[in-house]
């Protein structure tokens, strides 16, 4: 049930590679042993230049590897915690800062138990302490009752079962269907609000593809062995689902046979991820009785009254053939499959809030079978991302309150003034690129809001109910909040101070419609930044973070989107097909890197990243080189500026990934693996060759070199 991420994907551009799918248990974090620890293990301490010495594998050419070179030590010192699928220094300052949270709510908990029992009593001053604090405390406590929750059982979710099995035709079915989406479960399609990519101004209603319950549509599709394998798997799992719910074991196979049917059938009208990046391909704007014709089966009034939609005269369908497909679905011969189907989808998406049983068998195989887990995290890392998922901006306020400096934000504003300096003189200098087109990009460019910390204005909860002793309502309630909140927007003008990410989070993005990019507090830390180090690996790490979510406005599918965060082109014929042929140039590097065994990068669903770490290496390269004008030249710890400043960049992508999670990644992910997103970056960069002295043709120096920004 975790739909807070799903305008992440779906619009914005972000930094990290860890992010897990949208609606799977699975997010990161390591043992409980390791919690303190693991942020900055020993081997990670690093110099007064601010080079970590032991994470660096010195006996590696840098010229050949500069990944291992940067990183071999952190790799060898660093494996995959049990609880994980990968681990990485994003993965290692996302549990600390875990870690911080669960302070923070350990503490709301047991203030707000005082505060119940003082209510009780009659003590009304205590019953007038913060209400998101409350809040916090009863959600995180509720979710930490391990005992609460086996005692109840699944009669949270009885209610919804019997409606969904009283189901009589398929005219009930949109009533029922919007009640479940409030309850945050993804059943055939997701219904949401966003920016009209054709007029930035304006929000307006979304409906777009949704409903399967594997990471991608080619997990339904693929004919390879291993595909075919993990579908077996997937049924298995189904089944055993069933069976906790109580089927007997002929029933649960048949009932999960007809779940991958109907699941298939929408995996097969759905868009693939490369095409989903193509902004024109899910921008689909209509009125309502285009969408009555698109779904003749559907009745989408009763649905919008029931969903509590403000009025929408005219959405957007993402994916016109993906709805027709679930208009196919809609006859009455396929009314009990359809219903299986929601009771699976009901299931899964509670899973994770119910008994052990449930838990363990979900964790089993989207965690384990699909991403290499070996064990369950730690409950308390359950909740403390299950409070974030609900309550992220009342917990990021006290997270900012104790753990970020103001100064932070002032340091990194100017930052960023400094690469936005050097990107305006990156495009000034292009030899390809006609002064038209450089004039419109630099206008995007200087419209380009810089958001960094935490909101301007805190969300308000005060309409969110959290009932001690109620976790799968809880989170339900949290669901349905986020959504009302989401569909309040359509008709209304666009709150450019929303923030799509919460304060602790180790990530950043950019936004295409809001041409914003966001820096959250949660990585303005170590190994991103650190204000007490030289300047050479702020610039490679932190500043490279700032470039790489400043050039998204300019990939190729950020520079689609005009300065006012409209879908319009700003391009000359002639310099349109240069760019294409430059990203091309990338997109072919990338797809000839080898990833998951058999498989390789897709050079395509990557490019966007790619691009982003490529331009964004080299803007801040020419923030740091601007930055020492007049400054002496010192060498430290025995590496010059220029090399320090690639090694504070690489050190910030050291990573270990099981194979299983890489496989998911290849398929899934829009990030390249963290050793591409150094090594291909730095191929491009003659400023690399000449930092370590590479020959011409060694591989960290080829003749051949991709640019695009
Ligand atoms: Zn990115």
């Amino acid at each position: 049930m975790t739909i807070r991420f799903a305008a992440i994907a779906s619009l914005a551009a972000t930094l990290a590679l860890c992010c897990p799918p949208a609606g799977s248990a699975a997010a990161a974090a390591p043992p409980a042993a390791a919690a303190a620890a693991a942020a900055v293990p020993p081997a990670s301490v690093p110099s007064a230049a601010g080079v970590s010495h032991g994470d660096m594998e010195p006996q590696v050419d840098p010229c050949i590897d500069f990944y291992r070179y940067a990183c071999g030590g952190w790799m060898a010192h660093n494996p995959v915690p049990p609880d994980q699928r990968a681990w990485s220094r994003f993965g290692g300052l996302t549990d600390a800062n875990r870690g911080k949270l669960r302070d923070i709510l350990a503490a709301d908990a047991a203030d707000a138990a005082d505060a119940a029992d003082a209510t009780a009593a009659g003590h009304a001053d205590r019953a007038s302490r913060d209400a998101d604090q409350q809040k916090l405390g009863d959600f995180y406590a509720t979710c930490m009752d391990e005992a609460g929750v086996e005692k109840r059982g699944v009669a949270a979710l009885q209610p919804e079962l019997e409606r969904i099995a009283a189901l009589r035709s398929v005219a009930e079915l949109p009533v029922l269907l919007a009640r479940l989406h409030r309850a945050g479960v993804s059943a055939l399609f997701r219904f949401s609000s966003a920016q009209d990519a054709k007029d930035a101004t304006s929000v307006i209603a979304v409906v777009d593809a949704g409903g399967l319950a594997l990471p991608d549509r080619d997990y339904y599709l693929k004919t390879d062995a291993k595909s075919a394998e993990q579908r077996a798997e997937y049924l298995a799992h189904l089944q055993r689902m069933f069976e906790l719910l109580g089927e007997a074991p002929a029933r649960a196979a048949a009932d999960a046979a007809a779940v991958l049917d109907v699941e298939t059938t929408l995996a097969k009208a759905s868009l693939d991820r490369v095409s989903r990046r193509d902004p024109f391909k899910v921008y689909h704007k209509v009125g309502r009785a285009d969408l009555a014709a698109l779904t003749p089966s559907f009745g989408w009034d009763g649905y919008l009254a029931a969903i509590e939609s403000p009025p929408a005269s005219t959405l957007n369908v993402a994916e016109p053939d993906f709805l027709k497909a679930v208009d196919g679905l809609l006859r009455p011969t396929g009314l009990a499959n359809l219903q299986t189907y929601l009771r699976w989808q009901l299931l899964h998406a509670a899973a994770p809030w119910l008994p052990s049983a449930f838990v363990n068998e979900n964790f089993a195989f989207f965690d384990k079978t699909l991403g290499g887990a070996q064990m369950l995290k730690p409950r308390w890392k359950r909740c403390v991302e299950a409070t974030d998922g609900a309550l992220g901006e009342a917990l990021g306020r006290e997270y900012v309150a104790r753990w970020f400096d103001p100064e932070a934000k002032q340091r990194t504003l100017a930052l960023v003034g400094e690469v936005e300096k050097a990107m305006g003189r990156d495009i000034a200098d292009l030899d390809w690129m006609s002064g038209e087109t450089k004039r419109r990009a630099e206008e995007k460019l200087a419209a380009i809001a810089n958001k960094i910390g935490y909101p301007d204005a805190w969300r308000d909860y005060s309409r969110l109910a959290v009932v001690r002793g109620d976790l799968l309502g809880n989170v339900e309630r949290g669901d349905a909040f986020e959504l009302a909140r989401r569909l309040a927007k359509i008709g209304k003008p666009v709150d450019r101070k929303e923030w799509l990410m919460t304060p602790p989070t180790v990530n950043a993005y950019y936004s295409p419609p809001m041409n914003d990019i966001n820096i959250p507090a949660g990585i303005l830390q170590p190994p991103f930044y650190d204000p007490g180090r030289d300047d050479a690996p702020n610039y490679g790490a932190i500043g490279a973070v700032i470039g790489h979510e400043m050039t998204h406005g300019f990939d190729d599918r950020g520079s689609q989107f005009d300065g006012h965060g409209n879908l319009a082109d700003w391009w000359t014929p002639a310099d349109e097909a240069e760019f294409k042929r430059r990203t091309a140039c990338i997109a072919d590097e990338y797809s000839a890197f080898p990833a998951a065994g058999d498989l390789h990068v897709n050079g395509r669903l990557t490019l966007g990243e790619n691009t982003a770490d490529n331009g964004g290496l080299r803007i801040a390269y020419q923030a740091y080189e601007a930055s020492r004008t007049g400054k002496p030249r010192q060498t430290l710890d025995g590496f010059t500026p220029e090399q320090r400043f690639f090694l504070g960049f690489a050190q910030i992508w050291c990573s270990n990934t099981t194979p299983e999670a890489e496989r998911q990644n290849v398929l899934t992910n829009p990030h390249s693996p963290g050793r591409y997103r150094v090594d291909g970056t730095v191929v491009n960069m003659p400023e690399f060759q000449q930092a370590f002295q590479c020959k011409a043709g060694a591989p960290m120096a080829p003749e051949k070199r991709c640019r695009a920004w």
